[in-house]
């Protein structure tokens, strides 16, 4: 090595010289003045100079300009106070080709010298006389570029962080917040101010606060801060309904674990959509259900409808080991009525009790369907005994129920039809049913009946029927008979009753079949007409006789719903000069059900004409005493079915009395039916009924027999007084 030489031993300067020349760092020995003693290999690398060009030189042109007072400084201080390490300085170096580069210099106070140099050392200043300095001067370019690297690379970890939707915290080992994203402060509502504190706790409570299951929450962080190396992934329910899925992993910085990164990512919106999907398929499914059963199910009752019906009964057919094959065909009776007097929603209700009771009554029954309105039907197949079945049927269904508040007795009428010998389709098995079924309804209802070739014959009849009817009033085969009602208060006829006859071909229809006919088809304004004209002309002259004698004449609801009824009948009577206060007009409770303003005016009008209504057929169907009172009417018509409970008239029979007394409390009269024993009518006249009506007094007759059957009501009546 160059440029050392002195007094010192020469092996010892050799080995400083080659560790001067082994430093990475340039290092310059300075004497006072700031010349350079010598400088090592490093140096000369750093500076561009070849090393034995340094001895000599002033150090100052080393550094660059604006950095010659800052490394003054440092001399300084370091001769001041050469016990006191001086950190090194960021300064700027000068090559021998005039470019600068990045300096870090450290300096220390090499063994004293023989004189201080003012230049180096400022006057004043009390440093050791004739001190040498020992430079040290490192390249610091490389460092910039890693440190550009690093700053480039935080940022994009910074933006990276702050541009993903998760919530991110790192925690140190020691449970401190080593960094957050903004997100995580947002998607958990911590003020950023919380994390910055000294304390976590504020920000713990903030997140504990939401956490549906803050103890499951706690336990899971302790385990996985037990295990630093272990990763995690769990989810957690917030309080308001949102999920979090969360993450964490360690942080490590080489090998070493110095944190936990956490990670949150909201799944709220996800789970919502897996939510939606999963109801919406199960609404899919739900529906199709739905839509399958009511493919297949009658939806008021769930009993099978009449698709399943026809098909079992065409594949029961279509199965010969099968011996038989039974069709039961059912029909409820009356059921308009509860319709239209209890209202729809009774009507479902009793459908719905007559499909328990049907299902219950068939146990083995391949299929119980309802067709349609009060219609359903019942298929048998190997069924030993289908008669004890539909008898069973006919009964259960009679059981009183009670809907809406009211009791009721259903009934139904019942056809059967079994496969014979003959074969037959579906379709004629079925008509079969149906035939035999309106045979039970014409035989009086409440019953079944096996299906009966002659029953083809009736349902001709009942065909031919309609056109007969057509022609009976113009071809004059509508006749009138009249029955007399007595007073037994005034112990004679008050009263007669026209009711309509037809001969057809000589041969008497009853009312029960061709008034009903009469009234589907219309045809009873006319025949109405024509009995009341006929009763008219043929009682006036009766009439004229006593002003307290009457004509009662029945009415149908369809008769009322003519616009001019009232019209027609006033005029009538002033043709057979009639007084109207000597009509009396029956018409039976169900006109006023559905009634509407126009029916009441109808019966307003000639009430005030001075014409009476009297309710017929009182307490049957589904009347009630209650609604007695709202009704337009001056008299009430006990039915017959009540007057055949008195036997031999010693029994007590509430329902009469309290019948009586409630029409009576009202201010109405009573007149009661069907009276055909003495003991009958005694009963009721014990209970104070204003009028008698039945065979006893006499059978309806027609107006040339008219004499003899008044006669007969009188005797009838003078006999019960005898008594
Ligand atoms: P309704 O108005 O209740 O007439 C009384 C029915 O009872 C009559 O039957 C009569 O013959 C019958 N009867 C009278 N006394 C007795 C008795 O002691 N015992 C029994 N078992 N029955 C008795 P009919 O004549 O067969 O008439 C049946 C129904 O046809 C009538 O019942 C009425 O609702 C209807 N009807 C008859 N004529 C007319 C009419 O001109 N117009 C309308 N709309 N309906 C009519
Ligand atoms: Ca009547
Ligand atoms: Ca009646």
């Amino acid at each position: 090595m160059t440029g050392i030489s002195g007094r010192g031993n020469d092996v010892a300067l050799q080995i400083f010289g080659a560790a001067m020349n082994a430093s990475p760092d340039a290092l310059l020995a300075l004497d006072a003045d700031g010349m350079v003693l010598c400088a090592n290999a490093a140096a000369a690398r750093l500076f561009g100079l070849p090393q034995d060009a340094f001895a000599g030189l002033d150090h100052r042109p080393l550094i660059a300009e604006g950095f010659r007072g800052e490394v003054a400084n440092l001399f300084r201080q370091l001769l001041a106070h050469p016990d006191q390490p001086q950190p090194p300085r960021e300064i700027a170096g000068l090559r021998s080709d005039g470019s600068e580069f990045p300096l870090e210099v450290a300096a220390a106070v090499l063994p004293a010298g023989p004189r201080s140099d003012p230049a180096l050392i400022p006057a004043g200043d009390t440093g050791p006389a004739g001190a040498r300095l020992l430079l040290s001067a490192r390249g610091t370019a490389h460092r910039q570029a890693t440190n550009e690297s690093l700053r480039e690379a935080m940022s994009l970890l910074t933006a990276t962080l702050e541009s993903t939707a998760d919530g991110i915290l790192v925690m140190g080992v020691d449970g401190s917040v080593a960094g957050f994203n903004e997100q995580f402060l947002t998607m958990w509502g911590i003020p950023p101010a919380l994390l910055e504190a000294d304390s976590e706790e504020p920000a713990v409570r903030v997140v504990m606060a939401q956490v549906a299951d803050p103890v499951s929450f706690t336990a899971r962080l302790n385990e996985v801060q037990k295990d630093p190396s272990a990763e995690s992934h769990d989810v957690v329910e917030l309080l308001d309904g949102r999920t979090f899925e969360r993450y964490s992993r360690p942080q490590r910085v080489g090998e070493k674990i110095v944190g936990r990164v956490w990670s949150f990512r909201d799944a709220t919106p996800r789970r919502k959509a897996q939510e939606q999907v999963h109801q919406a398929l199960k609404d899919l499914a739900e529906q199709a259900e739905k839509l399958r059963a009511m493919a297949f199910q009658d939806p008021l009752t769930g009993l099978a409808n009449r698709a399943v019906f026809n098909e079992a009964l065409a594949n029961s057919l279509a199965e010969p080991r099968l011996k038989t094959v039974d069709v039961l065909l059912l029909d409820l009776d009356d059921f308009k009525e509860v319709n239209d007097i209890l209202g729809h929603q009774a009507g479902d209700d009793m459908l719905v009790e007559v499909a328990r009771r049907l299902r219950g009554c068939t146990p083995t029954a391949d299929v119980v369907a309802r067709l349609g309105g009060d219609e359903f039907v019942v298929l048998l197949t190997a069924c030993p005994d289908p008669d004890e079945i539909a008898a069973c049927i006919v009964r259960c269904l009679h059981v009183p129920v009670t809907i809406g508040g009211t009791v009721l007795r259903p009934s139904l009428s019942l056809g059967l039809a079994s496969l014979g010998q003959d074969s037959v389709g579906p379709s004629e098995l079925l008509r079969h049913a149906d035939i035999a079924m309106y045979a039970a309804k014409a035989a009086g209802k409440n019953r079944f009946l096996r299906f009966h070739p002659d029953m083809m014959q009736a349902l001709v009849q009942r065909t031919h029927m309609e056109s007969g009817l057509q022609l009976a009033v113009p071809r004059g085969e509508i006749t009138v008979d009249f029955q007399p009602i007595v007073s037994h208060r005034m112990g004679q006829v008050v009263q007669l009753e026209a009711l309509a006859r037809w001969d057809r071909g000589g041969e008497r229809v009853p009312p029960s079949i061709f008034i009903p006919l009469a009234e589907r088809t219309g045809l009873i304004n006319e025949i109405g007409a024509e009995v009341m004209a006929s009763g008219m002309v043929q009682l006036a002259r009766w009439l004229s006789e006593d002003p307290s004698r009457s004509l009662a004449v029945n009415v149908s609801g369809v008769q009322l719903q003519e616009r001019d009824f009232a019209g027609t009948v006033l005029r009538l009577a002033e043709a057979s000069g009639v007084a109207p206060y000597q009509l009396v007009l029956e018409v039976t409770e169900s006109v006023f059900f559905d009634a509407d303003g126009d029916l009441i005016d109808q019966l307003g009008t000639l009430r005030a004409a001075g014409a009476r209504v009297a309710l017929d057929d009182f307490g049957t169907g589904y009347s009630s005493l209650g609604r007695l009172q709202d009704l337009p009417v001056d008299t009430v018509k006990i039915d017959k079915t009540f007057v055949s409970m008195v036997r031999t008239g010693n029994e007590r029979l509430p329902i009469l009395s309290s019948m009586i007394n409630m029409a009576h409390s009202l201010g109405l009269t009573v007149t009661a039916e069907g009276i055909e024993t003495a003991a009958q009518a005694d009963y009721l006249t014990a209970l104070d009924c204003d009028s008698l009506q039945g065979y006893l007094f006499s059978l309806p007759e027609p107006g040339d027999r008219l004499i003899p059957a008044l006669h007969h009501a009188e005797e009838a009546l003078n006999a019960l007084k005898g008594r």
